[in-house]
């Protein structure tokens, strides 16, 4: 399988000079050295490597072969008969390695499964974590409670930390060099370690990913940020979250309040002394409440696409009215306008953490509710309200002065009361929260991750990713404009109809941009550019629907084409050329300064990234075509102060894996769903790093 590697212009091509970047312990799998069962009922299990068998290698082409077997399966790429029959060919051919896997044809397909289920410990359920959410159910028309599993975060970078001797001298060396960026050292577990004590900085990623034809899933995953190690902790299919109106909030609460223990855990440095709920834990959690972990962690990223998770997190999405920017407070035409930023602050007013609070402060009414009538009296006028203008979620019909309550108040999940359909039959007195949504400004949602004191506020360490919000943002508008300046220019000929003329640049224009690859490549062999498979209608559509479809990686190399191409034909191009090609170079050179540098960025060049930036966005004016992320990669430039260099917590790595997650979600059985999905992951994972 493909490794994943970061894009060579993103990660900085580091000069390998620390003594840490000698290559860590290579994990092993856990399918690896496991003993065999006693009752293993196959052939093979008295051959399966015990203790007195010696240690194998596993580097060794055997193994090599073993595991790339084995990760096809787990991909779903081949059947569990397939695999099982090929690995026992493989053991006849003389790979010992493959002998635990190994079933010769002729068995019933449920032995093959089950065979591979063992062998893999894809059965194992001593790392899950089992938890319930509110959710929606196709079988019941109403709401109904799931049972989910995760595998906790912390227990997974705990267990990694242990014995990734790599990781930790790594972790110890950028703390005494002051590599890392502000955000860390400002971090309040940072701040309150002592002496010596190491700290790990780690970032939480989500995203939904399509899997079928009808359902999606959100991942949440949690990411090392020394080895870039991922975790993938949690799955919530989309046909499974609530549908109250609430638009999955009810469900993703929950998941919230899971990341918010596993958070706790890793600044408290200890295991959980009871679950994310408050309940006493099961089974051998309970012997290992309050014990050390590994090393104590901050949260210092939440990252990922801004459009895509501001719903998922309860903020504000562009299209909303009053705050179209999660992190500031401008809008309307305001937001484009570059005058007055500086490197030290941008012009527009900023949402702090105290904004964040005093909003939920003045949206929530908290509610004692001390008696059975009280219950029903409010429970009589509650309503799922599900429509598109609603105020989402279960709310009062009419006010209730005794309570102070509005009409259109919303009952909220809360950690007494994390189902709000639980609340007809919770036994008084108890305190509910009501959320007022005529009262929001910065956000739409208390969320857990952003009050629970963890470190986390979405002023500080919300990072929006630079793959969206540049490479398949602005820098794909200027590439759509500066492909249709070009074709509509005539540079190509001009002797037919409008259509033709443009049909025969399209097929000037690729036969130029193929060459351009062919000469870049012999010129720098080194560079990895990602080229475009074809230059065609279908990519870049018609004189009077201009679209641009290329992927982020792609996006770059065809800027870089362009810019040589507008060097070149210059005035040909029409009147904009010069205003075009200025506005590329000056991208150009912003990403060409997160390219040139590590964690940290100097002032003078993060000064420069924001007045080159701030050239483009002016260039860009008078093609009208501002999109939200022109406006949200200001921040992103100017937050490089704080959060350090943006290629740091750009996705693409994550979104290369959710490729990987799409393949693992296929054919995983619905009853099974999130234990299969989440096993198999963590052992396609195990050995993938930057
Ligand atoms: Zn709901
Ligand atoms: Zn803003």
């Amino acid at each position: 399988m493909q490794r994943a590697a970061a894009h060579s212009w993103e990660a900085p091509s580091a000069k390998r000079s620390h003594s840490w970047e000698a290559p860590s312990a290579k994990r092993s799998h856990t399918w690896e050295g496991r003993q065999a069962d006693p009752g293993d009922d196959d052939e093979w299990g008295s051959f399966s490597g015990g203790s007195g068998s010696e240690p194998e290698d596993e580097d060794e082409p055997g193994q090599q072969l073993v595991d790339k077997v084995l990760r096809l399966h787990l991909l779903n790429k081949i059947s569990a008969e397939d695999c099982c029959t090929t690995l026992h060919l493989a053991v006849e051919a003389g790979v010992s390695q493959a002998k635990r896997y190994a079933l010769g044809p002729g068995s019933s397909s449920g032995h093959y499964s089950r065979k591979l289920t063992k062998a893999l410990a894809l059965g194992d359920s001593r790392e899950l974590y089992e938890f319930e959410y509110p959710g929606h159910s196709k079988h019941e028309l109403s709401r109904t409670v799931h049972k989910a599993v995760c595998i906790p975060f912390h227990e997974q970078i705990s267990a990694d930390m242990e014995e990734d001797v790599g990781c930790r001298v790594q972790l110890a060396d950028l703390v005494r060099e002051r590599v890392l960026p502000p955000v860390y050292w400002q971090h309040k577990v940072v701040r309150a370690a002592t002496d010596g004590e190491r700290v790990l900085p780690v970032a939480l990623y989500l995203d939904g990913v399509p899997y079928s034809q009808n359902d999606s899933v959100i991942g949440w995953w949690a990411v090392n940020l020394i080895t870039g190690r991922r975790y993938l902790w949690g799955l919530l299919r989309k046909s499974k979250a609530c549908r109250c109106g609430c638009r999955f909030w009810d469900s993703v609460f929950i998941f919230l309040q899971v990341a918010v223990w596993s958070l706790q855990a890793l600044a408290e440095g200890c295991f959980p002394a009871v679950g994310h709920d408050g309940s006493p834990l099961q089974g051998h959690r309970a012997g290992l409440a309050g014990s050390r972990l590994a090393c104590k962690a901050a949260c210092i990223y939440v990252k990922g696409d801004w459009s895509e998770f501001c719903g998922t997190l309860g903020l504000p999405t562009w299209q909303d009215g009053i705050r179209p920017c999660y992190l500031c407070a401008a809008h309307g035409e305001d937001q484009f306008v570059v005058a007055g930023n500086r490197e030290e602050a941008l012009r527009w007013p900023m949402n702090t953490e105290e904004d964040y609070r005093n909003c939920c402060q003045r949206c929530l009414r908290r509610v004692r509710v001390k008696s059975v009538a009280d219950r029903d009296a409010i429970s009589r006028k509650l309503r799922y309200d599900k429509r598109q203008n609603g105020n989402r979620g279960r709310c009062m019909t009419d006010g209730l002065d005794a309570f102070g309550l509005f009409a259109g108040d919303r009952l909220e999940p809360t950690a007494r009361l994390p189902d709000v359909a639980g609340f007809d039959s919770a036994t008084p007195p108890f305190w509910v929260d009501f959320w007022r949504t005529s009262e929001e400004s910065a956000t739409r949602r208390p969320n857990p991750l952003f009050l629970a004191d963890v470190g986390i506020s979405v002023a500080e360490n919300v990072a929006s990713d630079s793959l969206h919000a540049v490479y398949l943002g602005v820098m794909r508008v200027w590439a759509r404009v500066a492909v249709w300046t070009c074709l509509l220019s005539g540079v190509f000929g001009g002797v037919g109809t409008a259509e033709e003329n443009v049909a025969t640049g399209i097929l000037a224009f690729r036969s130029m941009l193929m060459s351009w690859y062919k000469t870049r490549h012999k010129e720098r062999p080194g560079e990895r550019l990602t080229r475009l498979a074809d230059f065609n209608a279908k990519l870049i559509g018609t004189a009077s629907s201009q679209v641009l479809k290329s992927k982020g990686a792609e996006t770059y190399g065809l800027m870089k084409f362009l810019l040589h191409l507008y060097g070149r034909f210059q005035g040909r191009l029409g009147d904009t050329w010069q205003r075009l090609l200025k506005a590329g170079l000056a991208l150009e050179r912003v990403v060409t300064i997160w390219q040139e540098h590590d964690w940290i960025i100097p002032p003078a060049r993060r000064q420069e990234a924001l007045d080159e930036y701030g050239k483009h966005v002016a260039l860009m004016q008078p093609f009208d075509v501002y999109t939200p992320k022109h406006h949200i990669v200001f921040h992103l430039v100017q937050a490089s102060r704080w959060l350090g260099n943006p290629a740091k917590y750009s996705t693409w790595k994550d979104e290369a894996l959710n490729k990987v997650l799409k393949s693992a979600c296929r054919h995983a059985c619905a009853a099974r769903f999130d234990t299969v999905v989440l096993l198999r992951m963590r052992e396609l994972l195990r050995d993938m790093r930057d």
